[in-house]
């Protein structure tokens, strides 16, 4: 067994105040190899004292001296690039290839993608020629950072990297089911050689350390990645002390394929699903096909999906790995049954194991078609690799299933009718859309409409969350 019952606080590794171990579990084998602890009340407290401490120093700090520290831990990130595609490997159920080329690079992006855009933010703005006012933008604080397992180093660097940035100092708890590549990344900003106090990490539940971050006095924002389910409860708990609440939360993405979209679309929204075993936050998980080319989409859906190798994480290939816990298999299954309760036509995949993986949490690719939006498959979020296949008939139909969601994050649309393409991405009702499979470049806003958020993470949008914005009269 691992033993990480640590917390990183005031800039080293301390003992929890209170023993509460905690065993982490591989997904693909189902069994424990390492034990962290669940941090308790008198943890977040020490570890927020020590963030407001570092605070009246850090908040000042010269620009160039926190560019150096930022480009130091780049350097250091990359030197340890294929131990931190392991732990994820391991912790989460990525297959090593895509752990390191998706999950990893993504880190390395955004970190280089923040440098950029520390260097070149204006802190301090004349408001106009005509006025004496000055506009400055300062940090807001101590910060509670809370984030999930899916995507672990990108959301954790898509938040400490511009809190850090703008002057803010920070307490971390990475989600507790994959904790280890967030202390990894405590191990790699200890190296980098910032100060003590401005980032600290305590490990723990929601129910504990999520909701004494969220209700603590002395912290001045929270930035949540996670499920809608827990960024209401953390707003609810947050109100008390009028405090920052930035949330990225789950979705329901819609892929409209029209029929003059190119030969590719239908394999190419399968694929995209099914990568990460369906656990991405932005995921096209309903497909929209046009009536006329819906026959084709569902033979060449199934077919694709049942070319998806499943396997363990720990392996090379293009596989894809198991879901991440016993309580998020579970709750696939429970799904993948009620579609077919509910009268959807499973063409492939469905509720038993992949042969041969009888231990782990390994979904089969599944698919359905003849899907209506009111069914549950179509509704809530599954996060697992089961897509939902609805015909249409004209685009305002497709539209208005597309919308017709409480989510609001990532929708897409295939075809090759330039005009049609932005008009339907103008009525889209999320915070992305991606024609015709292009992606977003690191420093462009990501966050969701509705019930799926109401921050942008990722460049200048990104720093601007952890910035208090102040107006100053009589500035000469
Ligand atoms: P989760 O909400 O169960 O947990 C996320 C984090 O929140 C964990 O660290 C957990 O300990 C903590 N938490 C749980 N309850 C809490 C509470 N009451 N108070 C404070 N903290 C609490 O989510 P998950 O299962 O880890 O992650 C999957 C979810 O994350 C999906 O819904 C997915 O769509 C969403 N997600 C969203 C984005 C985005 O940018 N919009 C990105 C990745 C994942």
């Amino acid at each position: 067994m691992i033993d990480k019952r640590k917390f990183y606080i005031n800039g080293t590794w301390v003992d929890p105040i209170t023993k509460n171990d905690f065993d982490v579990i591989d997904p693909s084998n189902e069994q424990s190899y390492a034990c962290i602890s669940l941090g308790s009340k008198k943890d977040v407290d020490l570890a927020v004292s020590a963030a407001k401490k570092a605070l009246v120093t850090w908040s000042q700090i010269d620009k160039i001296e926190k560019i150096n520290l930022l480009e130091n831990l780049l350097m250091i990130y990359k030197s340890r690039w294929d131990e931190i595609t392991q732990t994820m490997s391991k912790e989460m159920g990525a297959p090593l290839d895509w752990s390191s080329s998706a999950q990893t690079s993504s880190g390395e992006d955004h970190i280089k993608d923040f440098i950029l855009r520390l260097k070149n933010f204006k802190f301090e703005t004349k408001f106009n020629n005509v006025s004496n006012n000055y506009i400055v933008y300062e940090p807001i604080g101590v910060c509670g950072l809370i984030t999930p397992w899916n995507w672990p180093i990108n959301q954790i660097t898509l938040k400490v990297i511009p809190a850090l940035a703008v002057g803010c100092t920070m307490i971390l708890k990475p989600s507790e089911i994959a904790p280890l590549s967030g202390m990894l990344f405590a191990e790699i900003i200890h190296e980098a050689g910032f100060p003590e106090g401005v980032f600290n990490l305590i490990n723990g539940d929601g129910a504990g350390v999520g909701t004494d971050l969220s209700t603590h006095s002395d912290i001045d924002m929270i930035s949540f990645t996670g499920s809608t389910r827990a960024g209401k409860l953390i707003s609810k708990n947050a109100a008390d002390t009028i405090k920052r609440v930035c949330l990225e939360l789950g979705g329901k993405g819609g892929n409209i394929i029209f029929s003059d979209s190119h030969p590719d679309a239908v394999r190419d929204g399968v694929r995209n699903i099914m990568s990460n075993s369906g656990q991405s936050c932005d995921a096209p998980t309903r497909m929209l096909v046009e009536r006329s080319i819906y026959k084709r989409a569902i033979v060449e859906a199934a077919d694709e999906a049942n070319k998806i190798k499943v396997d363990i994480a720990l392996k090379h290939g293009n596989h894809i790995g198991p879901v991440i816990s016993q309580i998020q298999y579970d709750k696939i299954i429970d799904l993948i049954r009620s579609g077919i309760n509910e009268g959807a036509t499973l063409v492939a995949g469905g509720p038993e194991k992949p042969n041969g993986l009888e231990k782990g949490y390994f979904v089969k690719p599944t698919i359905f078609t003849d899907v209506t939006n009111d069914m549950r498959i179509a509704k809530e979020e599954i996060f697992g690799p089961v897509l939902s296949i609805i015909p249409f008939e004209n685009e305002d139909e497709a539209v208005s299933i597309v919308n017709d969601t409480s989510y609001g994050l990532g929708n897409y649309v295939q075809t090759q009718d330039k005009e049609k393409a932005k008009r339907v991405a103008r009525k889209f009702r999320s915070g992305g859309v991606y024609i015709n499979g292009n992606s977003a470049e690191p420093g462009t806003p990501f966050g969701g409409y509705r019930q799926s958020g109401n921050g942008r993470e990722g460049g200048d949008w990104g720093l601007e969350e952890y910035l208090e914005i102040k107006t100053i009269c009589g500035w000469e």
